[in-house]
């Protein structure tokens, strides 16, 4: 019998790196990652029917420490996310953190890192259903550097892929599922020479990007979407409402933003886990105010920066240490 050909081949574009981190937080422990296996007929891997987290780890020289920005408001997040889909976490965040905590240190991590959190019906049946499964929760660790590669100046294009809405899937949550329209927004966006995408949600209005929160500048004053405008409740965005308003003594206004006033705008920023705080500096070949990152944007990144990295002693209970404790410090 000749043999089925194997997996299709993609030819036009380079193929995604493949992350090999050496364990696993699953099932209530640390295991190696190869042992943290799921079949084929995962519930989750065929419909979709789970929910995830990103988080950094940013490494402080000075103190030698691994400093999780912000670990318990996405645990917080990754367990609402679970709600929208009937799913109950038996662990509590600060069991997250508790299990987090063992995964760094077994990977012993002392850089830059990103953590992807996991819960998902692990099922093995059939059935587009969100009752009567089994929820399952994971945590992975690897080193990391940049999501956005041109963070000072990215080119977002405004994407012809509408963004999902509440009535259709909860974008407020990080749902697996719904992380394909990101992926049909990015691909085209990349494919065709820029660094991101904006979507617009059903309403026409400037939504986000495919995986990042929106901010505007004109005139001084800074404008974000509401959350009832169908956009992920970041935690970065959250932040960074914050860090304009106490620290910078900028207005911001949870607003709906129209299309147009994207081209109008004198700055234009993307704020997320992976992207940290990105200058936007074109916009489907426009010039974002004077076409290099402006002024606003500039001094929130320097504060945002400090912030993370557990030098602005405000801030400080925003960063959790992964290893304080077990070294006897
Ligand atoms: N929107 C989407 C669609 C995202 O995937 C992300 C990344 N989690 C964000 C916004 C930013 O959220 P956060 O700041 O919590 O990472």
């Amino acid at each position: 019998m000749t043999p089925l050909p194997q997996d299709s081949v993609q030819l036009d574009s380079p193929p995604a790196r493949t992350i090999e981190p050496r364990f696993a937080f699953f099932r209530g422990r640390v295991m190696p990652y190869a042992d943290a296996h799921v079949g084929l007929l995962t519930h989750a891997l065929n419909y979709g029917t789970a929910v995830f987290g990103g988080l950094r780890g940013y490494w402080n020289e000075e103190e030698a420490e691994l400093l999780v920005f912000r670990p318990l408001d996405h645990f917080r997040r990754l367990r609402e996310s679970a709600r929208l889909l009937r799913m109950e976490l038996a662990c509590s965040e600060a069991d997250l953190w508790t299990g987090l905590r063992s995964l760094l240190r077994a990977e012993g991590l002392r850089t830059d890192c990103y953590v992807r959190a996991l819960a998902f019906y692990g099922d093995q049946s059939l059935g587009v259903r969100l009752h009567g499964l089994t929820p399952e929760v994971a945590l992975v660790a690897f080193p990391f550097d940049r999501y956005v590669a041109n963070e000072e100046g990215a080119h977002v294009c405004l994407s012809s892929w509408q963004r999902v809405g509440d009535n259709v899937l909860p974008a407020r949550g990080k749902i697996a599922g719904s992380y394909v329209n990101s992926a049909l927004a990015k691909s085209d966006a990349e494919l065709a020479g820029f660094d991101e995408a904006l979507v617009l949600n059903d309403h026409g209005h400037v939504c986000e990007g495919s995986a990042e929160n929106v901010f505007v500048v004109r005139g001084g004053v800074a404008a974000t979407p509401p959350v009832s405008e169908d956009i992920l409740e970041g935690i970065t965005r959250r932040t960074v409402l914050q860090l304009l308003q106490e620290d910078l003594g900028v207005a911001v206004a949870e607003r709906p933003i129209d299309r147009t006033e994207v081209f109008l705008a004198d700055e234009v920023f993307l704020t997320g886990t992976g992207a940290q705080v990105t200058a936007v500096t074109r916009v489907d070949h426009r010039s974002v105010g004077e076409g290099r990152m402006g002024e606003i944007t500039s001094r929130l990144r320097q504060r945002f920066f400090q912030v993370v990295r557990g030098r602005d002693a405000r801030y400080r209970g925003w960063c959790a240490p992964a290893w304080r404790d077990v070294e006897g410090r």
